[in-house]
């Protein structure tokens, strides 16, 4: 039976990340991916690198008040990672980090808008407020029912196709095992290590384990009889033909759910959190087959960007794409160690595309120091352990 001194179930951006952070540190790793690297929501999503907090959280921020600031540090991290992630992969990701602009096209979006900069601010994130003139005069593509927007220099996108397999590839050549196409089937802690059971009957052990399953994630902590609030949510994307240059920014609205950017390749690609359908079986939601675009809501998201970009309705939309992301019962992360069983980790929710490579920097931490550079309380699993009060 092969020994790891960490074993890594699941092949996206979270999971490829931390392997290759773990194995700088000459740790024995192995990943262990059901299908192929990279075919779920790290290969599937619109690659922005967006830092400031998102229309997602800004909308709850009642609820999230309490620890929506402790998502800022966190950002900052993703931000100086992703400065210099190229470099230290030495590969082109075509990352680009050229600003982006979120949007108020409201009084109440610029209410909105002026708080959450308040709070960035404060903590140290790099943005600032411009009235919708000084935004226009940086970007002059913006239509004129732009009010306001939070403009953060170190805002881009990053092409998602390539870096999970570049994070694999360094992984690699640091002498990590990748298994792809193994099905982990089992989870056990006896003596004092993990024994993960495959598909293919075969048994491995462990020291630790780290579930980077993304939308999976609660099936996997299912294996290890734990119940993990993470939800699986069907996602689309637009993208139109290439065209020249004709935004030069990340956009997103702080009052909807919009994002686009335009890629090297001259292409513009629009999303921002618009649901596709999932697929059933026997009425409940089949998560092995792909979510169906709604062309109903593919106008409707392309009608929001057009509204802030009037130039962009000429162009022709090429294709629309579905895929499936993580989202935790309460939208934060799930970052740390189950208190329920000793050496389970789990990285995953949110928007992990940004913030996959300080997820797997900080689980790396957690899991060979004990300790992180930045406070992650508040996204440990325990925060769910009245869950499994009633599991064994
Ligand atoms: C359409 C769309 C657009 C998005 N846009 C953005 C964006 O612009 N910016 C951003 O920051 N985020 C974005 N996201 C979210 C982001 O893509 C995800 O948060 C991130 O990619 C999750 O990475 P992951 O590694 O946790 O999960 P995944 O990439 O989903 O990887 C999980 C892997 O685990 C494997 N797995 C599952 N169960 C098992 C098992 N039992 N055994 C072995 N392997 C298993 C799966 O096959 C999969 O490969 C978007 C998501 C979607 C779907």
């Amino acid at each position: 039976m092969s020994k790891y001194d960490i074993v890594v179930i699941g092949g996206g951006l979270v999971g490829c990340a931390t392997a290759y952070y773990l194995a700088r540190s000459k740790a024995n790793v192995l990943i262990i991916e059901k299908g192929e690297l990279n075919r779920q929501a790290s290969g599937q999503n619109a690659g922005s690198l967006h830092f400031q907090l998102e229309h997602r959280l800004v909308k709850f921020w009642d609820t999230l008040k309490g620890t929506i600031s402790e998502m800022i540090p966190i950002s900052i991290m993703a931000q100086d990672l992703w400065s210099t992630l190229e470099q230290e992969l030495q590969a082109d990701m075509e990352v680009v980090q050229h600003g982006g602009l979120m949007l108020a096209e409201t009084e109440e979006d610029v209410d909105k808008l002026k708080r959450k900069h308040r709070l960035e601010k404060e903590l140290g994130l790099d943005s600032q407020l411009l009235t919708g003139e000084d935004a226009r005069s940086i970007a002059p593509y913006l239509g004129a029912n732009v009010l306001a927007a939070a403009y953060c220099p170190a805002e881009g996108h990053a092409n998602p196709r390539v870096v999970t397999l570049e994070y694999a590839k360094k992984a690699r050549e640091s002498g990590v095992e990748i298994r792809s196409n193994t099905l982990v089937m089992s989870l056990n802690r006896t003596g004092g290590e993990w024994k993960i059971r495959l598909q293919t009957g075969e048994m491995v052990r462990a020291d630790n384990i780290v579930i980077a399953t993304g939308a999976w994630a609660a099936e996997t902590a299912q294996l290890a009889g734990l119940h993990l609030p993470m939800y699986p949510v069907p996602l689309m994307m637009n993208v139109t033909e290439p065209v020249e240059q004709v935004v030069g920014h990340l956009i997103q609205h702080v009052g909807k759910k919009l994002t686009f950017k335009q890629v090297r390749d001259g292409n513009i690609l629009i999303g921002g959190g618009w649901p596709s359908r999932f697929t059933t079986k026997h009425g409940l939601i089949d998560l092995s087959k792909a979510p169906i675009i709604d062309p109903s809501i593919a106008r409707t998201n392309l009608k929001v960007a057009c509204s802030v970009v009037p130039s962009i309705q000429r162009l022709r939309l090429l294709r629309t794409w579905p895929g499936v992301a993580g989202v935790s019962g309460d939208q934060l992360p799930v970052l740390g160690e189950f208190p329920e069983r000793p050496g389970m980790y789990v990285a995953g929710g949110g928007s992990a595309f940004t913030l996959g490579p300080a997820y797997a920097r900080l689980i790396t931490e957690l899991i060979l120091t004990n300790r992180t550079s930045l406070p992650i309380a508040s996204f440990s699993p325990s925060r769910f352990s009245h869950l499994n009060l009633f599991m064994q």
